[in-house]
């Protein structure tokens, strides 16, 4: 019986996948055989990850050719450092993460990893150097031990609970009827969204990727849980070249690098207390999302500090 389900699960994946913004590109990779637009060029090398750095470089793409979405998008993040992708809301920040997972062919312009174009290597290899902690994973209908071991094929148990534990998410499995044989998803236990998050990081952990790229829930979270699911990710992202895209804005104050998105342009580029004295779109939306959050630290604006 379990496999006449299995289509079925599949659909409502895709389903809800496609309609979340930055999606859990890399589940449904794996489980669906894409007949994909995108091949690998004949002989394609895998990809060699060494450091970590990742270019962007005079970056076009559009959905549909005729509309497009990143207007000549240039950024380079060194290895082991964090950028913030912020902007409006259709700004093109998933855009970005899905340009680089190669979800999508660019019209021109390169994406890099450590120098090698990423339409030349094996999307296998590609995809194997990227971690993404989506803001609304999709649990498989199994255990929550499958959900996380997934991340790499062939974890053994104490993998799977040492990844957990550093997610801080084990003692909540502990407390779980069947610890990690719980079956979670859609017929099985619902986990919260912060639950959820956390078992995304932990399947990440698992994997140990060099190039990680976060999707900050936009779903508020509440602040405890936030305040940890953040202390999480800063120590996950650390050694790792990092992308965040940024619902929000107060988790980027710390990122070695803010671009400012608008419209599929670059319009702002800099460190966040730069970015609040220069006084443009990113001075705007900080100031708008402090007085929507009381908690978070308004910084003085210096008007005539240059
Ligand atoms: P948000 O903060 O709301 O998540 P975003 O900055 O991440 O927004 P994107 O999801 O990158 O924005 O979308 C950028 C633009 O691309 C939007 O105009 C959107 O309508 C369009 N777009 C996104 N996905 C697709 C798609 N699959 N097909 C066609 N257009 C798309």
């Amino acid at each position: 019986l379990s496999q006449l389900f299995r289509p079925l699960d599949l659909l409502g994946m895709v389903y809800r996948t496609i309609r979340q913004g930055l999606i859990d590109m890399e589940a449904m990779y794996k489980l669906i055989d894409t007949e994909a637009e995108i091949a690998d060029a004949p002989g394609a090398p895998a990809l060699k990850v060494k450091a970590g750095e990742v270019r962007f470089d005079h970056v076009r793409f559009g959905y549909d050719p005729d509309r497009e979405i990143l207007h000549d998008v240039s950024f380079t993040v060194p290895a082991g450092k964090t950028l913030a992708i912020v902007g409006p809301s259709g700004a093109g920040k998933s855009t970005i993460a899905r340009t680089l997972f190669r979800f999508y062919d660019i019209q021109s312009g390169r994406i890099l990893i450590d120098g090698q174009d990423i339409a030349e290597v094996t999307q296998s290899s590609l995809r194997a150097a990227i971690g993404i902690v989506p803001q609304d994973m999709v649990l498989f209908n199994d255990t929550v031990g499958y959900n996380i071991g997934y991340g790499r094929a062939g974890a053994s148990q104490q993998e799977i609970e040492a990844a957990a534990k550093a997610a801080s998410i084990h003692d909540f499995i502990m407390r779980m009827p069947q610890g990690y044989d719980t079956r979670v998803g859609e017929r099985g236990l619902k986990l919260s969204g912060g639950e959820k998050q956390r078992v995304a990081i932990a399947r990440t952990l698992l994997k140990d990727p060099p190039v990680l790229v976060l999707d900050e829930a936009t779903s508020a979270l509440d602040s405890r849980t936030e305040t940890e699911i953040q202390d999480v990710l800063r120590s996950i992202s650390r050694k790792r070249t990092t992308l965040v895209v940024a619902h929000r804005l107060s988790t980027v104050v710390d990122a070695d690098e803010i671009i400012v998105l608008d419209q599929g342009r670059i319009v702002e580029r800099g460190r966040h207390a730069d970015l609040v004295r220069s006084n443009g779109l990113y001075a705007t939306m900080w100031a708008r999302q402090a007085t929507e959050r009381e908690d978070m630290p308004v910084e003085p604006v210096i008007e005539d500090d240059f």
